[in-house]
């Protein structure tokens, strides 16, 4: 059920963490190592965003496998960042299969992903979208529940929630409404990541001056830490910070 990651750290190439890892992305689209709550394969749509330098992310998502994509390989091959979000999706039963519905979500500096289902999926999260301004409903970038989620989150935000806040809130808020529910964000700026770990896997690969957070690890490498359910992460590249989310 979809996997994604972000990256920060030098600048690299996408196809740095798109595409050479053993167990990259790229792959995890045909062969994840972790499938859990349905599906075997994400092949419903991808999207990577990156940091050029210091202005907003720039965005490329389709509604297609990863590895039918034409233009993604060169893409990624010349493109440097020092911050990446990515991830490729499986969309849950009933849902649209479109380019807006493939995270990375963004606005201004944000970058968001979300690894899991909402369950009950669309009523049980009424209130809560109740709550949010009717343009922002208007605007989803699909009928979908990540679309939602994100929502919620950005909502936060532009309130002057802090980001770690603003997700672990918004999880604790959709798991009261809709129990069940996988809610894996992942949440960046740029500069820093959150994530949370809730009902899906995620790893953390800390090393000196970068830091990489992925559903699965992309690698060997014994450096990867798998983050227990129930976390909220908040890394930077000099830092990782574990705490547990509200409870259930
Ligand atoms: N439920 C979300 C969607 O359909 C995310 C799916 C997933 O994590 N597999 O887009």
């Amino acid at each position: 059920m979809c996997r994604h990651l972000a990256y920060l750290g030098p600048p690299v190439t996408l196809a740095e963490v798109l595409f050479d890892p053993p167990y990259s992305l790229v792959r995890q689209s045909w062969a994840p190592r972790d499938m859990r709550g349905g599906g075997t394969i994400n092949a419903d749509g991808f999207g990577v965003g990156w940091y050029p330098g210091d202005g907003d992310p720039v965005r490329y998502r389709r509604a297609q496998p990863i590895w039918s994509d034409p233009t993604i390989a060169d893409l990624a091959a010349v493109t440097r960042a020092g911050a990446v979000l990515a991830a490729v999706r499986s969309a849950t039963v009933g849902m649209a299969v479109l380019d807006g519905a493939a995270a990375p979500f963004a606005e201004g500096r944000w970058l968001f992903s979300h690894n899991g289902v909402v369950r009950g999926w669309p009523d049980a999260v009424v209130p809560l979208a109740s709550a949010l301004p009717v343009r922002d409903l208007l605007t989803l970038d699909a009928a979908t529940d990540s679309a939602l989620l994100w929502a919620l989150v950005r909502h936060r935000l532009r309130a002057g929630d802090d980001p770690a806040e603003a997700v672990a809130r918004t999880v604790a808020d959709v798991a009261a409404a809709a129990p069940g529910s996988r809610l894996n964000l992942l949440l960046t700026d740029g500069r820093q990541v959150v994530a949370s770990v809730f009902g899906h896997a995620l790893s953390v690969r800390a090393q000196p001056g970068s830091v990489l957070l992925a559903s699965e690890p992309h690698d060997d490498d014994p450096g990867w830490r798998p983050v227990p359910d129930g976390q909220l992460v908040v890394a930077t590249v000099d830092e990782v910070r574990v705490r547990p989310l509200p409870a259930r």
